[in-house]
């Protein structure tokens, strides 16, 4: 746990990752902890002055820690309802991992790949420890004068919180990775279109600064959110380029994209950043949707 104090009153408390991109940040801001980091080791969050927390998104490496933490220091835990819903879906159950890869199966990704997420899912998911039954936050949501501001594509249910022109904004704007928006089961049907309205309303929103989950903080926000609906326009137009009339899966238009020589984790998101725009392309008439709920293709519109 590595502790440090930023401007604005924020003290930013980062934690290890076991992968990439190897740390997490959490902010703690008048007595309000934001994001928990994935719950591995024992942070002494007794420490730190903590009455509530806040959670941005359900991604493991920010909710893991929160039944600890919320424990460490008696204080409620803030979630947003769509992501608090999504939570217990995924890491309060024990089929999430083959329902995931009986749906990976009807987007062409090989069994064996599909199997090998399983098995990794199951060993995961039990050390996601979320804080049962928070407070629900919702849209224009207010949490120690801080405005809660759903800005859906990372997450379904990611939230940013506002107060005077200062933005914690989870992994929806990072300053060096493109954060990962992918289409998943039970997800929102485009996560990209999401995503990008997500960043234009960030735009709108104009803080003077950013508090990212990873990496450092962000100043023009306005310009790296344009920067990232660029990175999108381009890979919407790859992926276009892709497209034939012969049908394909979403798994065999991400090896056109993202290559062959991908590991099955990083190949599930690939396949899955892949769908969300192949979803996009659809939407603008770009792109056609065929076959049936078993296996499902693309082709050119
Ligand atoms: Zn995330």
């Amino acid at each position: 746990m590595e502790r440090r104090e930023l401007s604005d009153g924020i003290t930013r408390i980062t934690l290890p990752l076991p992968t990439g991109p190897k740390h997490v940040h959490c902010y703690v801001i008048d007595g309000t902890l934001f994001d928990t980091g994935i719950g591995l080791g024992e942070p002494a969050w007794d420490e730190v002055g903590i009455e509530r927390i806040a959670i941005t998104h359900f991604h493991p490496d920010h909710v893991g820690g929160a039944e600890a933490a919320a424990a460490a220091t008696g204080a409620a835990v803030y979630q947003g309802a769509l992501d608090y819903a999504q939570c217990e879906r995924v890491w309060g159950s024990h089929d999430w991992p083959d329902r995931i890869a009986a749906w990976f199966l009807t987007h062409g990704v090989p069994e064996p790949i599909a199997q090998e997420l399983i098995e990794r899912g199951h060993a995961f998911a039990s050390f996601i420890r979320f804080a049962r039954d928070p407070e629900l936050l919702y849209e224009d949501s207010e949490l120690d004068g801080w405005r809660i501001v759903e800005l859906p594509g990372h997450a379904d249910g990611h939230l940013g919180f506002m107060r005077d022109d200062v933005l914690i904004g989870g992994d929806h704007l990072l300053a060096r990775i493109t954060p990962a928006v992918g289409l998943y089961p039970e997800s929102r049907p485009d996560p990209l279109g999401d995503y990008l309205r997500s960043l234009e309303r960030t735009i709108e929103l104009a803080p003077r600064i950013v508090y990212p989950g990873h990496g450092e903080p962000i100043e023009d926000a306005a310009a790296r959110a344009r920067e990232i609906i660029e990175h999108h326009r381009r890979r919407l137009d790859l992926i276009f380029g892709v497209l034939n009339p012969k049908p394909q899966s979403g798994y065999e238009v991400s090896r056109a994209v993202f290559g062959d020589e991908l590991g099955p984790a990083q190949r599930r998101f690939a396949v899955a950043e892949t769908l969300s725009h192949l979803e996009r392309l659809v939407r603008e008439g770009r792109a056609a949707r065929v076959g049936d709920a078993r296996a499902v293709t693309y082709t050119a519109p």
